[in-house]
């Protein structure tokens, strides 16, 4: 086995099938036997807000035959995560500072202040309604307060070897250098999150994604592949940045999978498993970020007799020969391997030699 590594950022658990959702632990699987390394699936429970049961994905994942070899659930590790935090604050890249801060009544929004412009307002927990801004969640009107925070200082970081795949979401990357990744980001909390963070005598309560989000350098592995879709792209680029932290010289590759429209619901697969997964891998256009869903290849797929089915599913996950370049070989992957045109060839060319 190789010292590679494909790792999912941590999921919120689901307990449906959901073709497009699903995308994402099939392609890791497939990543990883293809290039015969571990395969992690991690799970996010950490939640101030809503208890999260990390088994209904894990049984899921088991009723489709999606395998990793562990599942990583992040509050199952809350130490060592804030082992990790405590090594950002000898390192320097934490660090307190007196901030002002947009605050609501319910605790929901809390940011800085400096930030505020930088914010895509269609993800915000807030709106704007004239020069005010209003809690969506609580409906009060969110308040500038001075207060005493931590922040984690992304200036510090050197961001220019964080590697993302598709190649067009490095746009998205050089905007994210110019806002979070050229400021402080206020990582305290003034409402109780669970998590505490003692400084200079004083005890902070810590942003639990922030906390999660350094997970990545609790793996050894020399080469790491963390895979979401790129609906998550900001969480993505934290993970990634944050990394960089503990090991400047990381290889690890961003990867971020196209979002699928117009699902397609379960019944639509028949002799659901394999062709979930198949069609999963060969539905992705890596070229866009929005893939649209393929009624050709579900006939196709459709259209084959279960012997033919696995066939070409091993051909899709058979191991490549890989070489001293994770991000080349993935490309590799997915672009040429997970390729209609190419397996399919494949597939009619090894049946002829039977
Ligand atoms: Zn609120």
């Amino acid at each position: 086995m190789s010292d590679r590594l494909v790792i999912t950022l941590p999921v919120a658990p689901y307990g449906e099938l959901h073709v497009g959702r699903m995308s994402t632990p099939i392609l890791g699987e497939s990543i990883a036997k293809s290039m015969n390394c571990k395969f992690i699936m991690s799970i996010n429970t950490l939640d101030c807000y809503k208890d999260r049961d990390a088994k209904k994905l894990v049984n899921l994942m088991g009723q489709y035959n999606i395998n990793s070899d562990y599942y990583w659930i992040d509050s199952e590790h809350i130490n060592e995560l804030i082992d990790k935090i405590y090594i950002l604050i000898k390192k320097g890249y934490i660090s307190e500072k007196e901030k002002e801060v947009l605050c609501c009544n319910c605790g929901k929004v809390e940011i800085s202040t400096d930030n505020l412009n930088s914010i895509n307002m269609d993800d915000a927990l807030f709106e704007k309604i004239n020069d005010d801004y209003y809690c969506k969640f609580c409906g009060t009107k969110c308040l500038r307060k001075k207060t005493k925070s931590l922040i984690f200082d992304s200036k510090l970081v050197d961001k220019s070897t964080m590697c993302f795949f598709p190649d067009f979401i490095n746009k998205d990357k050089y905007t994210f250098d110019q806002t979070v990744g050229n400021n402080d980001i206020i990582i305290s909390r003034n409402r109780n999150t669970g998590v505490i963070i003692n400084h200079n005598g004083y005890n902070y309560n810590l942003d639990i994604d922030f906390l999660w989000q350094v997970f990545l350098s609790l793996f050894d592995e020399k080469e790491k592949i963390v895979i979401c879709c790129n609906h998550q792209l900001y969480q993505l680029y934290m993970v990634g940045m944050l990394e960089k932290c503990f090991d400047a010289k990381s290889n690890t590759v961003c990867l971020a999978t196209p979002f699928l429209k117009n699902d397609l619901s379960a019944t639509e697969l028949e002799n659901r498993i394999v062709s979930l997964k198949i069609f999963d891998l060969l539905v992705l256009k890596w070229a866009k970020k929005e893939n649209t869903f393929d009624k050709t290849l579900l006939s196709f797929v459709n259209s084959m007799n279960v012997e033919k089915k696995q066939l070409l599913y091993d051909i899709l996950v058979e191991e490549i020969e890989t070489t001293d370049d994770v991000s080349d070989d993935l490309r590799n992957v997915l672009t040429k391997k997970y390729n209609f045109q190419n397996s399919n060839n494949e597939l009619k060319r090894r049946r002829k030699n039977v």
